[in-house]
Parts: structure tokens; sequence; C-alpha cells
């Protein structure tokens, strides 16, 4: 059974003009499925078509929320059009990030918008949330979303992970845990559950350690596995087949 990379930014074209190399070089290291997060409006259109063009393309549009200036007013009724349509397997990325420098309140209006956006499509979330996990999870409550859905490069605590996994989400971990000073997520990610782990590598972001100062690739996927099986002193087959049932399971994937 193939990994899934449950988060890339592979459809933008300015990172990867190798796109289809790249896809290539997923598919030979084993990836059999990836998720194409969406950031602003501009970008939907080639998430849709690639993911029309090829079955193991899966398309996650949504306003992520620290790119503000790239939104306009009628994105909203656009992304509830499409969600609305069929053929996306998840509303990504939105949440909260506190690390940047963008208005909380519109971040956190645009976040609700889409929350029900999303219950409305009957379709999971992937989450984006720096430094605002516990405003993240309030407003999940608040709101009663009982959707689900990925919390994308996780980086806060193992209550927090947990209070998501209670709340119907899945804990995704990219290529931060193959870094040894990053005790704290690769701690939480050896002592979750791991039937609430999915993995990601967020290319071309957070290249893992073999690949520092690189532009990250979906085909780099199984470094993160192999941190995460050590880690867990598990069985590398074993962790790659649940994180991929997990995956299928959350964003029922075909
Ligand atoms: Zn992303």
């Amino acid at each position: 059974m193939g990994l899934i990379d449950t988060h890339c930014h592979i459809d933008i074209k300015r990172h990867f003009p190798d796109f289809e190399a790249v896809l290539e070089e997923a598919c030979r290291a084993g990836v059999s499925d990836m998720v194409l997060a969406g950031v602003h409006r501009t970008g939907w259109h080639r998430l849709l078509e690639l993911s029309i063009q090829r079955r193991y393309l899966h398309a996650a549009p949504g306003l992520h929320p620290i790119y503000m200036k790239y939104h306009h007013s009628d994105d909203l009724k656009e992304l509830s059009r499409i969600t609305e349509k069929g053929g996306v397997v998840a509303v990504g990325e939105i949440g909260l990030d506190y690390q940047v420098d963008v208005d909380r309140a519109i971040q956190q209006q645009l976040f609700e918008a889409q929350l029900d956006i999303a219950s409305k499509a009957s379709l999971p979330v992937l989450l984006h949330v720096r430094k605002a996990h516990d405003q993240a999870l309030a407003t999940l409550r608040r709101k009663r979303f009982s959707g689900g859905g990925i919390v994308h490069a996780f980086n806060g605590s193992l209550q927090q992970a947990e209070h998501y996994i209670g709340l119907g989400f899945m804990i995704s971990v990219c290529g931060t845990i193959t870094y040894e000073r990053s005790r704290k997520i690769r701690r939480v990610a050896s002592e979750l559950p791991l039937s609430s782990l999915v993995l990601e590598t967020d290319s071309p972001d957070i290249p893992p350690a073999q690949h520092y100062g690189e532009r990250n690739s979906p085909a780099y996927l199984p470094e993160v596995l192999g941190a995460l099986a050590r880690l867990r002193a598990e069985d590398v087959e074993e962790v790659a087949t649940l994180t991929t049932a997990n995956a299928r399971k959350i964003l029922i994937l075909p």
C-alpha cells in the first residue's frame, strides 16, 4: 500500500516547474496519493484541474490565514460553490496563525466562515495553526464543528493534540520530526496513538534533515515515515499501513 502525502503544494508552478518529474519521483518513492492544499483563490483552479486529470492528486481548496492581502470578499462565495459541487477532499488550508503579524480578528472571521462552508458541504478541514492551538480548539468547540480533519505540521503540545483527536482530528507529522533538536514534537509523535497520525511533507517547505536547505518534495515522505517508526520503535511497514489507512478514512479517499 502506498504512502499518502496529506499536505503539499506541488501545484505551485513557481516552486515546481518540474512538476511531472516530481510526480514520477514521488511514485518511485512509494507515494500513491498527494493532497494539494489551497492557499488563495487564484490557485484553486489548478488544484481542481489536477485532481480531475489524475486520480492520485486530491484538491483541498481554501484561504490560508497568513495571505490575507490575496483574499477578496467574494472568495468565500466561490469556495462555497466549488465545495458543494463535489470532487474536493477537504477545505484547506485554514486556521489561525499567531506567529505572524496578521490581524487576529480577521483571521478568526475567515476561519469561522470556512468552518461553516466545510460543515455545509460535509467536508473535513486541513488546519494550519501556529501559536494559537487553544484558540483554534475553542473555536472548533464553540462552532460544534464535527467534520474533523487534519492538523497539518502539528507543532503544539501532547495535551492539545489529544484535544484535537477528541474532536475527530488526525495529527500530521512532517519533516520536523527528522531533526533531533525538535524534542517536543518528537515526543508528541512517539506518544500519540498510531491510529491518530498521518504523514505529510508540506513541500516545498520543511525538508527533512537529510535534505536540509533543499526544496522539499513528496519523494522525501519515506524519510518522515522512517523517522516516525524509529521514534516509536515500531515496524516501518505497520506505521506505513496505518498512517495511510488513517488518511484515507479522514479524507474519504477512494
Ligand atoms: Zn501548507
